[in-house]
């Protein structure tokens, strides 16, 4: 039988409506905010600070991944499905999808095959509205700043050229990266050089991310950096009156939106993705929430280890004290075979000599994850063009290093498929987690936070820093942000800054040609080799393939 497409799949799901979903969290029904009958939000105060504490986290990365991904999504969903069906109380906690891969190359984020959440058209797209929130409090502190400039009564000085807030947009648009504006004479504004980054990027996506709760928020919107006057002092959002405005934008943006996996089974979506230009993981409360309603709570971080689950440890658990009892590492055949050389156009042919060249990217990865004090526990995602020897292979090199490797077949049969993968993470949380600990403390040097990551992580031999990147270095001093935590922006392709490095590296430095500043996220962000914040379009996007018919149904969303 041919395979339905992921949509055909959602789309033939009896779905269930949201109130008894939320049933099953014992919220009860004055509680819920509701979407429609499928979506609802949640309110912040069924947050409950002693449920997270004995609750357990467990939290879903991968190895390096293939341009497609390798099923962290769908591991994620698979893994809660099995965890219920093994008799956990358990709860997927996700990432809202950014329409600059649904539209692009990459696809949506709902998960794929029999590990999905629904309804998944509307999580691909506007879902309940908090990326248009995101944007809009972002450009609304834009307006501001050139309403201001322009200002003869209220102007602060701003000196156009030290700006450095851009706009943002949810798309992939790279005509938009740099761009003049104010341009057609005095009621148009002082023309200046802008420019826009994709929305997940924001740093009010960031901040939305890392706040515990409303005043918290508008704190951290008021701390946002934009630039300098021209007697070189440095302004704040609050400066400006800001906060407030945006922080009304964001009233429901900040409460977590509960859905449902197909096999019923709560699901809550909410923060931006893009863990290579951003922090990549979901919103703290939206974990919190997660923990303060059910026994066991799945999320995911994104990209490989080395990004997501790196910023997910060091940055949002360090911060918000959480600790995540085991780390599931996806891996798959195809992407061992990509790392041990195989050519794209064989990622789907057996080629054991590829597996076992490309296993030292896992084994890597495993590595990391141990130096952060937890045990991980490997997921093959399972797919059709797997051969047992390879599959094997995977299973008896783990071994030898002291760590579980199970085949997840959630993408194929849903919670049936994930239920060896269930009771491994569930051996691992009741067995054998102890305490993480962060690889860096957010107040040593940030010179020191950087190159720990570098070397620790990314497995380099040092880091190079180009002229304006140490000139950044010295306004992060001045403005007192040293202590703030290191948020890299680097390729998802590699170790290295280097998409080409595939494998693991080594005999490599990476190069930091910039550091921006989210003062308000507390994030230093040093972008590495050829990072970009806005993302482009491929040759063919994935959006030619789309299709809406009469009565309103979809095709071709992946
Ligand atoms: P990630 O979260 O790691 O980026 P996803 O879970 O979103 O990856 O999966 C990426 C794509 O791969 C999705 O379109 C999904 O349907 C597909 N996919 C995931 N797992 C499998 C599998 N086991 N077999 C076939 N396709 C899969
Ligand atoms: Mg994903």
């Amino acid at each position: 039988m041919a395979h339905l497409t992921d949509i055909e799949i959602a789309q033939a799901n009896d779905i269930n409506h949201i109130k008894n979903i939320a049933k099953k969290l014992d919220i009860s029904e004055d509680d819920l905010d509701l979407y429609g009958k499928y979506k609802a939000k949640l309110p912040l105060h069924l947050i409950d600070e002693n449920k997270i504490k004995t609750n357990n986290l467990v939290l879903v990365t991968a190895i390096t991944p293939t341009p497609a991904g390798e099923g962290k999504t769908t591991v994620s969903i698979g893994l809660t499905e099995g965890l219920n069906k093994v008799g956990k109380q358990a709860t997927v906690v996700l990432r809202e999808p950014s329409l600059g891969p649904v539209f692009g190359i990459k696809g949506g984020a709902a998960g794929g095959g029999y590990s999905q959440v629904v309804p998944m058209e509307d999580i691909n797209l506007h879902f309940t509205g908090d990326f248009n929130a995101v944007e809009k409090a972002n450009n609304l502190l834009s307006a501001l700043i050139d309403n201001n400039i322009q200002s003869k009564t209220q102007n602060l000085n701003i000196d156009p050229r030290t700006i450095l807030w851009k706009r943002v947009i949810d798309m992939n648009d790279r005509a938009l990266r740099q761009i003049t504006i104010g341009l057609g004479g005095t009621a148009n504004g002082i023309p200046r050089e802008d420019g826009f980054n994709i929305t997940p990027a924001s740093e009010v996506m960031a901040i939305l991310c890392m706040a515990t709760d409303f005043e918290d928020l508008k704190k951290r919107l008021g701390d946002i950096f934009i630039g300098f006057t021209f007697d070189r002092k440095p302004i704040f959002a609050r400066d400006l009156k800001a906060e407030n405005a945006m922080a009304i934008l964001l009233k429901e943006a900040i409460k977590p939106n509960l859905v449902q996996t197909l096999e019923e089974n709560p699901a809550i979506i909410h923060g931006g993705p893009f863990a290579n230009i951003a922090q990549g993981t979901n919103t703290i409360i939206a974990t919190k929430m997660g923990l303060s309603l059910s026994n066991y709570v799945v999320t995911e971080a994104g990209f490989g280890a080395d990004l997501g689950a790196e910023k997910f440890l060091n940055i949002k658990s360090a911060y918000a004290g959480l600790n995540p009892k085991c780390v599931v590492l996806v891996a798959t055949v195809r992407a061992l075979r990509h790392h041990g050389g195989a050519q794209k156009e064989d990622y789907n042919t057996p080629n054991l000599d590829a597996v076992k060249d490309g296993f030292k990217n896992l084994e890597k990865h495993i590595e990391n994850i141990r130096k952060y004090n937890i045990e991980p526990v490997v997921a093959i995602n399972a797919f059709v063009s797997d051969s047992e020897k390879e599959i094997d292979y995977i299973k008896t090199t783990c071994e030898s290093l002291g760590v579980q490797a199970v085949l997840s077949e959630g993408w194929e049969k849903g919670g049936e498929g994930t239920k060896d993968l269930a009771n491994a993470v569930i051996n691992v949380v009741e067995n054998k987690a102890t305490q993480y600990k962060p690889l860096y403390d957010w107040k040593s040097p940030v010179k020191e936070k950087i190159e720990t990551i570098a070397k620790e992580i990314y497995g380099a031999d040092g880091v190079i820093y180009d002229k304006k990147a140490e000139l950044n270095l010295r306004r992060i001093d001045r403005l007192g942000f040293n202590d703030f935590a290191i948020c890299m922006a680097k390729t998802q392709k590699s170790f290295s800054d280097d998409d080409k490095l595939i494998g693991r590296p080594t005999g490599f430095k990476v190069t930091v040609r910039e550091i921006e500043i989210a003062a308000g996220a507390q994030f230093i962000i040093p972008i590495l080799g050829k990072m970009m914040r806005m993302p482009g379009l491929p040759a063919i996007p994935a959006s030619e393939g789309m299709t809406i018919d009469k009565e309103g149904v979809i095709s071709g969303l992946s």
